[in-house]
Formats: structure tokens, sequence, C-alpha cells
């Protein structure tokens, strides 16, 4: 079996005790990886925290970590294949996608890299003659960076850009299934030259998120994951203050009105919802259809779901693999399984498939008869869709405003002016007009409420690494006049 190790303070290492990594596509084991315990997480922490204040990485000029960051964005850039192939062995996620996705996430990294020596501090008109004040933008310090499996390089860029281009340094914890592109990820770092302990990488499970979470040494703590996790986090967070950013899952949905190019909105919910197997967390996973072309586009989605080329990830023409998890897979029966219980009705799939491997087919629940299916406030984080159907755009918005979530949402129409409107009126962190899964290093992202907060990509992101100082300087040669008055 093939072997990964963590890397902490620049060196490559075992970890206290190591597991047996999946492959999703034969459901056998294949790699060996080193499992981090409460010890493994204390060292990381402590080099990341020693660096932070190093001369190696506090002496360096944002302009230098700034070129630190291309030279690994050009690392990435190369190696993108051989990443590729891992993250499709790993999670099952599909070659197709893990190909162009890690080859866009070099621009993540150019991207932070040019924005390294831009962030700038700002002088204050201060209502005080004999002083100068100005604000200095200063690295937060050490940042606990945890994601889960699906697009770990992805999600660790939006994480890892914006932190070091700030001067943070970073401990990141791969999520325990499918870390094996993460582990990898680490010897490009270390190839690229960023001094020891300024980003560690390791890997473990709940007990290793705890202990990074809680370290007193932790001062923010960057998060993607569940909602249920999320809170963990948060009262982790009790114990060290640290701040934290929170990147949750959604229910996120997908607008079609009766005016809309519906070949162009049935490809894009297709995307929507059965690339990456629906294990996305932009996921557009309610379909709110206008009812005149209900009929119309549910015969399109149809045909295109049960006409999906499922298969190894591994192959090129395969557009939907397999789910990550064994667990994933009985989660998403049992909430197929409680929908129906309550009225909604399977257009398309709904069964696992046979064989090995954690195959799930596309599937369609029509929840029109049923408002109060689970499937239409729970996140399956698989290929379900559910559909509801409406008449009117006022009606439309309701539906698409009743969710605890705020992650994305997607609004098909011809019309500006609805357009407008429906912009406006929804309440989630992205809203995509005419298209969908668009992402770009340029765009913040992030959502409300069970989505989480804060925002990852943009210049936002990088100024949330970094706290302000304010500094005051006298420039009066007088003597400080009655030391009992404040200035
Ligand atoms: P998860 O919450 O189970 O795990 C996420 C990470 O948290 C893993 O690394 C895990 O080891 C760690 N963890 C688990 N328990 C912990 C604890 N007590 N303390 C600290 N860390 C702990 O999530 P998952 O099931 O692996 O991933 C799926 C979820 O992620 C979905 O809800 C999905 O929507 C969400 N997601 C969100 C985004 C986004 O950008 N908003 C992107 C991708 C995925």
């Amino acid at each position: 079996m093939d072997r990964f190790q963590h890397y902490i303070d620049g060196r490559f290492e075992d970890g206290a005790e190591s597991f047996a990594s999946v492959d999703p596509a034969s459901g056998a084991p294949w790699a060996l990886m080193p499992l981090a315990d409460a010890g493994d997480v204390d060292r990381a922490v402590q080099a990341a925290h020693r660096a932070f204040t190093s001369p190696a990485w506090a002496g360096m000029t944002a302009s230098a970590r700034g070129k630190l960051l291309s030279r690994l964005a050009d690392l990435v850039r190369a190696a993108a294949p051989r990443l590729a192939a891992l993250e499709t062995r790993d999670t099952g996620k599909i070659i197709r996608e893990t190909s162009a996705q890690i080859a866009y996430v070099a621009e993540y990294y150019q991207y932070y890299a040019g924005l390294a020596d831009k962030i700038e501090g700002a002088h204050l008109p201060i209502d005080k003659l004999d002083m100068e004040v100005w604000l200095r933008r200063e690295p937060v310090g050490v940042v606990a960076a945890i994601v889960p499996w699906n697009s770990q390089l992805f999600l660790s860029a939006v994480k890892l850009g914006p932190a070091l281009a700030a001067g943070c340094t970073v401990v990141l914890k791969a999520s325990e299934d499918g870390p094996a592109p993460l582990l990898e990820f680490a010897r490009l770092v270390h190839e690229a030259g960023f001094p020891p302990g300024v980003v560690n990488i390791l890997t473990g499970g709940p007990e290793a998120g705890r202990a990074l979470a809680t370290h007193p040494k932790v001062a923010h703590i960057a998060f993607t994951g569940g909602p249920e996790t999320a809170r963990h986090i948060v009262r982790a967070s009790a114990e060290n203050l640290a701040s934290t950013s929170l990147e949750l899952g959604g229910k996120s949905p997908f607008i079609v009105f009766d005016d809309a190019d519906l070949d162009s909105a049935a490809n894009a919910q297709v995307s929507g919802i059965f690339a990456a197997t629906g294990q996305s967390c932009v996921a557009g996973s309610r379909l709110l259809v206008q009812r005149g072309v209900k009929d119309a586009l549910l015969a399109r989605l149809k045909a295109r779901a049960e006409a999906v080329a499922i298969g190894a990830p591994d192959r090129m023409e395969t557009e939907v693999g397999p789910l990550c998890t064994a667990r994933q897979r009985e989660r998403i029966l049992a909430l197929i399984a409680r929908s129906t219980a309550a009225g909604a009705r399977l257009v398309t799939g709904g069964q696992a498939s046979e064989g090995p491997g954690f195959y799930f087919p596309p599937t369609i629940l029509d929840c029109s008869d049923a408002p109060d299916a689970p499937a239409l406030a729970e996140e399956f984080f698989g290929p379900v869709l559910s559909v509801v159907t409406f008449d009117t755009e006022a009606e439309a918005l309701v539906l698409a405003n009743d969710t605890e979530f705020g992650l994305a949402s997607g609004v098909f129409t011809r019309s500006l002016t609805r357009a407008h409107r429906m912009i406006r009126g929804i309440r989630a962190g992205v809203v995509w007009v005419n298209t969908y899964r668009a992402v770009s290093p340029i765009a913040p992202f992030g959502g409300h409420g069970l989505s989480g907060h804060g925002r990852e990509g943009g210049l936002a992101a990088a100024l949330d690494y970094t706290t302000v100082k304010t500094v005051w300087l006298r420039t009066s040669d007088e003597p400080i006049p009655d030391p009992f008055v404040m200035r």
C-alpha cells in the first residue's frame, strides 16, 4: 500500500498512529495515512507559533512572501495532473473535474501572491494637530485551517492563500476521509521554500480537530464542513477566544421561470446537482420551477439524469463517480426514505447502485405535494434534486428564502427587471443569474445562517487574516502638559 506522511515544522514524519484510506470506487483500502493525535497537533501549532515571529518569516517583506506564493502556484500548476489523480483515487471525485479544478487552484495562489504586498494600512486625519495616527495591518497569528473531504485542495487554497499573503502561519488539518492530495501538496509547499513551521499539514479525525481548535496558540480558525461540526468549533473557540470563519453547507434554491432558456437551465441544473456527485456545498439542490415549464424541464432533467455516464472516477468519460464514503451513501438513502414517507415522489433514481464501490445514481424527488418533506430542508450532499412548483414571482421568493441555510442561489429568467428583483430579495451569499457554480479567486464566497459566516476569495478574505494596529506618534517637542488630562 502507498504511505503518506505529515508535514510538521518543515519535516515529513509519520503520525502517532496510522489508518487505511479506502478507495471509494472499489471500497478497498489503498493507502496508509498518518493519524495525528493531540501531541502531533501541539507540535505543529508550536512550530507555527515559533515561525510566526521567526526572522525567516516575520522578517520577510510582503513582496518576498508574494514570490513564495507565486512559486507555489507554479508548482501546483505543474503537479496538477498528479494531484488530480490522487484526489480522484482517494475521494472518488471524477478525474474530469479534479483535473480542471486543481489546475484552477493554482490561480488562487497566484491571485494571493499578487495581493501580498497590496494589503495596505491607512493614515487618519486625526483631530489633534500634534499627532500622527496611522493603522498598520498585521497578520493575526497562527491559523487553524480545518477542511472536509470534498475539494480539499480548493478549500485549502482559499484559506492558505490569503493567510500566507497576510503573513500568518498555518496548521492545516486535512479530513480523515481522502487526505492524500493535501499530504502530497505538502511536498510542493516544501519545494516552494516556505520556512519551516510556516505551513504544517496533518490529518486526523475529531480528536485532532478538537486539539487544534482549542489550542491556546491558535488565533483564528478557518473551518469548512457541516453545521454540527461548526458548533463544536465555535464551542472550542471559547477556550482560546480565536476568531472563526465558517463555510458550511447549503440547501440552495435553483429557480427557473417560464421565460427561461430551458436547455441552458437544464444543463446548469445538471451541473449544479449531479456534478461532483452532488457533494458540493453550493449544490442547487432545491429546484423551484414555474408551473408552466415544470413538465418540460423535468422531462429534460430526467432524460439527462438517466443518460449520465456513471463509472470509474479515473476515466475521462465518466460524469458521475462514487460517493466518498459508505457513510455518506447510508445518509442519503435514509433521507430519501424519510422524504418519500412524507409524500415526495421519486421521478428517477433513489436506489444505491449494485456492486462494489459507493455509487449512487442521479436522483430526482418531486416534493411539490410534500412541502414538509425533509429533502427540502436537509442537505443530502449527494446527487439528489428536490423539486417544488410555484406560480408567481412572490411565491418563488418566499420558497427560495424558506431555508435555514443561505449559501448559493440560481435564477433563470430572460427578464432583466425580474432578475434584479430576485437578486435583491434572495437571502444568500451568492446569486448566479442564468449560470451556476461559477467561481473565481477574485470573487468573495460565503453564506448566512446555517451556511456560516465570513468570506473566502477576493481581497476581503486576506483582510480577515489581519488585525489593525493603531499607532499614535506625538510630533511636538514640548513636554507633555497636564498628566491628569486625557489627550
Ligand atoms: P464535517 O463537518 O464532518 O468535517 C469537516 C472537518 O472537521 C473534517 O476535517 C473533520 O475531521 C473535522 N472535525 C470533525 N469533528 C471535529 C471537531 N469536533 N472539532 C474539530 N474538527 C472536527 O464535514 P464533512 O462531512 O467532511 O463535509 C461535508 C460538509 O462540508 C457539508 O455540510 C458541506 O456542505 C460542507 N462544505 C462547505 C463548503 C463551503 O465552502 N461552504 C465547501 C465544501 C463542503
